[in-house]
């Protein structure tokens, strides 16, 4: 007999994801983090569309949205701040998640409301408990903590195993999983400031193409500003850290009396990717399994994405005793994904300094171009849990289905994404029914049967291209969908092929 169904070793915000989920699906969960306190040094900034909606799946949005501030744009400038090769402007934007494309969050404030929030749940968590080792026993995991205060060790037995325990994880060591080496590995300082007045930097993020120093600007929640600045490999570490450095580095923008140094910290950025994010029931999230560096803002998108894509699968697996296939698609599904963030975030390091170095940016080779800005839109999920294996775009296999919303004087009054429930969904615009053996499974697995309303499409123009008369799509409980119905492909087809697919 398991201690807990569920063990889940670091508490940052992959892991604290990761357990609000599964407590939410009423999964016996213990969550352990070798540190009593949140990270305190600068890291999480921003927040994109797709992380806004996975926060609602835990009731962690509010949370979000009372501590951000819409990103305006992003802009790559030269050393005189001037734009080269093209800006995005991005205020105003809504995207069919619900929400805007990229918001700046300030991540102390966050952080200890979510740890609050978890501290209220019925997760049972262990502060200042290091993970140590692991071993498989049957179908069950048994592994060591060491409590840092005294050096008690501690045993415990699970089912299933998820290591959230960051860049240097030892769970991702214990399982013996290599990783695989993207080689943009750079030092940066990493500087955020809280403004003693009034703000006159504008909204747009800043990558600064100097070659004297490469930097980025980010018009963090007001009255925090962020800046990254890269350290050339002759340069000593150390001196970055020194505030005399800082503002020789901040002048640019502004004087030292005009801004108060909050956090500081010099980082190496990486680029690498697990080759397994499991190994039988153990699975590794967040950075355990992917680190990038932070240019496109997606590291912990892509941890909140782990987290919420496995989640499901585990509670699901869990609650229906299956065998393995279901969680096979979660690195099916995950690592091409997260390689992506991580190949583009090296690539928009790459394309400043190639501009840094072009006399003229139009002499830039359009590959990097097209690396650098391709980042911004990402992929949909190509293989995995979808009808036939494969993502197909006739029938949006593979994409995010657009979060019902209700509009008030032209601006969003509610995401109404919980109509959808914690399941899988049957979505459509116009009734269906289902014969008695389909409407078995579909209790079974808690798919709810929605029928959307014209209020809900008329003003939702992302709804309404998905939504033609008739067509019913099977949603998964992440909001990507599986498969819709068409000439050839009835809704009791769809349903049976989930079944035979998570071999239930
Ligand atoms: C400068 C910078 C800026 C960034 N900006 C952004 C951004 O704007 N947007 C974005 O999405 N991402 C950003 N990222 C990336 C983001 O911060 C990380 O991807 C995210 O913190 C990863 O979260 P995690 O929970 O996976 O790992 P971590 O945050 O590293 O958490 C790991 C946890 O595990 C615990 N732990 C470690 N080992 C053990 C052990 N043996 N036993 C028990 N507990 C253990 C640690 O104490 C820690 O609490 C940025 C990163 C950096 C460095």
């Amino acid at each position: 007999m398991n201690d807990f169904d569920v063990v889940i070793v670091g508490l940052g915000p992959s892991g604290s994801m990761a357990a609000l989920l599964l407590d939410s699906y009423g999964i016996k969960v213990l969550a352990v983090d070798k540190e009593k306190d949140i990270y305190p040094l600068p890291r999480a900034v921003t927040i994109s569309d797709q992380g806004f909606r996975m926060s609602q799946l835990v009731g962690i949005e509010d949370i979000y949205l009372q501590n951000s501030t819409e990103l305006g744009g992003a802009a790559f400038v030269n050393k005189d701040l001037e734009v080269i090769g093209g800006s995005i402007d991005l205020k105003g934007l809504i995207s069919a998640n619900g929400w805007p494309p990229v918001s700046l969050f300030h991540q102390p404030y966050t952080d200890i409301a979510i740890r609050q929030k978890l501290h209220t749940s019925n997760v049972k968590i262990l502060l200042e408990h290091e993970f140590v080792c692991l071993s498989d026993e049957d179908e069950n995991i048994r592994g060591k903590f060491l409590n840092s205060k005294d050096n008690i060790e501690i045993e415990f037995s699970c089912k299933y195993l998820i290591g959230a325990d960051g860049g240097s994880s030892n769970v991702r060591k214990q399982l013996e999983i290599s990783q695989l080496d993207l080689e943009y590995n750079r030092d940066w300082i990493v500087i955020d400031v809280e403004l003693n007045g009034e703000n006159r930097l504008g909204d747009k993020a800043l990558q600064v193409c100097d070659k004297g120093r490469l930097a980025t600007f980010i018009p963090s929640h007001l009255p925090f500003r962020r800046w990254e600045f890269l350290i050339h490999e002759n340069e000593d570490k150390h001196t970055f850290l020194k505030d005399e450095k800082i503002q020789e580095l901040i002048s640019k923008w502004l004087k030292p009396d005009e801004y108060k140094i909050i956090r500081k910290a010099v980082y190496q950025f990486h680029s690498v990717v697990a080759k397994n994010f499991r190994k039988g029931n153990a699975f590794i999230i967040g950075d355990a399994a992917h680190q990038a560096p932070p240019f496109m803002g997606e590291g912990m998108m892509s941890g909140y994405r782990d987290a919420v894509n496995l989640c499901w699968k585990i509670a699901l697996s869990i609650k229906n005793k299956l065998d393995t296939k279901l969680l096979d698609s979660f690195e099916v599904e995950r690592i091409p994904h997260s390689k992506f963030v991580v190949e583009n975030s090296a690539g928009i390091g790459e394309l400043m300094e190639a501009y840094a170095e072009a006399k003229d940016p139009k002499e830039v080779s359009k590959d990097l171009v097209q690396k650098g800005y391709g980042s911004f839109i990402l992929p949909n999920l190509t293989k995995g849990l979808f009808f036939g294996g494969t993502a197909d775009a006739s029938m949006h296999a593979g994409e995010i289905f657009p979060q019902p919303l209700l509009f008030k004087n032209n601006k969003i009054d509610k995401r109404m994404d919980k109509i959808f429930g914690k399941s899988f969904s049957l979505i459509s615009d116009s009734t269906f029914t289902v014969d008695k053996e389909t409407l078995n499974f579909l209790e079974q697995i808690d798919c709810k049967s929605i029928v959307l309303s014209e209020d809900y499409i008329n003003d939702n123009s992302w709804l309404r291209s998905f939504l033609q008369t008739g067509v019913i799509y099977l949603v998964r409980p992440d909001r990507y969908v599986f498969g819709a119905t068409n000439s050839e492909v009835s809704i009791q087809h769809l349903v049976e092929e989930l079944r035979l697919r998570m071999n239930l």
